[in-house]
């Protein structure tokens, strides 16, 4: 089922009064223009191909790895969009912002959403930078997958990640990385013993989760602030990144609070939080219902508040995330925004991506490859350098099977002799 539509401006307008009825996925309220780059590039949708060899101007669908992005634009990317619970269709959340400086963040890394990142052929050197809103599963259960991937993949410098602190030492960002990465000390020191050091570092920037839209990142023209959110347990925070006079809110997991209405306002797009109803939470997420009742509309927001949220921020463009996006709960999720919000709204869905220049909103799916591999940036991959010792001990070295030599032996010695590698041990 595709669910995005692209609108002109004036079937909106006349499709205005059935809204009610037949209720897109995505309103593209703000017109549909198209990213500033491709008109430049004449690559618009509904453009020419002038020649027989010629390339046919479909970019009504995002190819990653193929659209320049404009110096003035911001490319938003949905890699997850939805629940602790892990399923094919929906990762948990992750949002990638490149803007056209070249800078790019990801703001949160929930369970799942690395797969969808891959396809987004981004070489792993460009994507150093996590922000993380809080620390449950769904928003960085998949730090594992960037760490450990990009390590083996062609990363060549640490990851750095900045993240709110907890009331409580053992509550906070710094310890959940320490911690993560005595978890997994065996993945740590076996790939010490292999593979070049510093892609494996994590630098951790903690900072306070009390802070009120402090800045929190400030580099090369962007300003990323952040200030409480209420969730759970407090150490949850929102951020707002500021570019070229650009504002893009990323709510994190909140209930309604006043420093979101305060900070949010006017934002260029206004990410926060729509839950699923108690109703839904019951029916289809298997929760009793005295669970639903708390965790629908005061561990998280209900979709009758985000409507609400919105209609008092006013943003140039709405998105609800967090929610199992379906022809099962879509309808039931947009009537209920509906009630309280009329403006600019995304119901997000993984693979979406936003094209915002300060005339434009334009949202697309994209069309994400399902066998795509790490791509290598400017840097080449870095040689090992072995900080520890291997970590094979002799009792298990005897056993190896030595009958293999006489099968791989020829393989093995005509790739040293291709990459010229005297000394290699291994
Ligand atoms: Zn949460
Ligand atoms: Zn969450």
């Amino acid at each position: 089922m595709v669910r995005t539509k692209i609108f002109s401006v004036a079937i909106l307008l006349l499709a205005a009064g059935a809204l009610a009825v037949v209720i897109p996925a995505v309103d593209l309220s703000m017109g549909g223009g198209m990213p500033a780059a491709l008109a430049q590039d004449g690559l618009e949708p509904a453009g020419v191909v002038k020649s027989r060899t010629g390339v046919a101007p479909n970019r009504l669908r995002y190819y990653p790895g193929t659209e320049p992005l404009g110096a003035d634009e911001i490319r938003l990317v949905a890699l997850g969009t939805g629940m602790p619970l892990a399923r094919r269709s929906q990762a948990a959340t992750c949002w990638l912002i490149e803007l056209g400086n070249g800078d790019k963040f990801l703001f949160d890394i929930g369970t799942g959403a690395m797969a969808n990142f891959t396809a987004q052929m981004i070489p792993f050197d460009f994507v150093t930078k996590i922000f993380l809103t809080h620390l449950h599963t769904d928003h960085w259960g998949d730090l594992a997958s960037l760490w450990a991937g990009g390590w083996t993949a062609g990363r060549t410098v640490p990851l750095e990640i900045w993240g709110p602190s907890g009331a409580r030492e053992d509550m906070g960002t710094k310890y959940a990385v320490e911690h993560f990465l005595k978890a997994y000390n065996w993945d740590l020191q076996t790939r010490l013993a292999n593979l070049n050091s510093k892609p494996g570092k994590i630098i951790v920037h903690e900072f306070d989760y009390k802070a009120e839209n402090k800045i929190v990142y400030q580099e090369n023209g962007v300003t990323i602030r952040s200030w409480p959110a209420i969730h759970a347990g407090d150490g949850s925070v929102s951020f707002a990144l500021y570019w070229k006079g650009m504002k893009i809110v990323i709510g994190g997991d909140t209930m309604p609070n006043t420093w979101y209405i305060k900070y949010a306002m006017d934002a260029d797009i206004a990410i926060h939080e729509a839950f699923m109803t108690p109703e839904l939470l019951v029916k289809l997420y298997n929760q009793a219902p005295e669970t639903a009742i708390g965790v629908g509309t005061y561990v998280h927001t209900s979709p009758q508040a985000f409507g609400k949220v919105m209609s008092t921020i006013k943003p140039r463009h709405a998105i609800a995330y967090h929610f199992f996006n379906e022809a099962d709960t879509l309808p039931t999720m947009t009537a209920a925004i509906r009630e309280t919000y009329d403006g600019p709204l995304t119901m997000a869905e993984d693979n979406l991506v936003w094209n915002i220049t300060k005339d434009d909103i334009r949202v697309r799916t994209s069309v994400p490859d399902d066998e795509a591999w790490s791509v290598q940036g400017p840097r080449k991959p870095p040689k090992p350098d072995r900080t520890v010792p291997d970590q094979l001990t002799k009792w298990s070295l005897e056993h190896r099977w030595n009958d293999i030599d006489a099968v791989q032996g020829d393989m093995i010695k005509a790739f040293k002799k291709k990459y010229n590698l005297k000394d290699s041990k291994k």
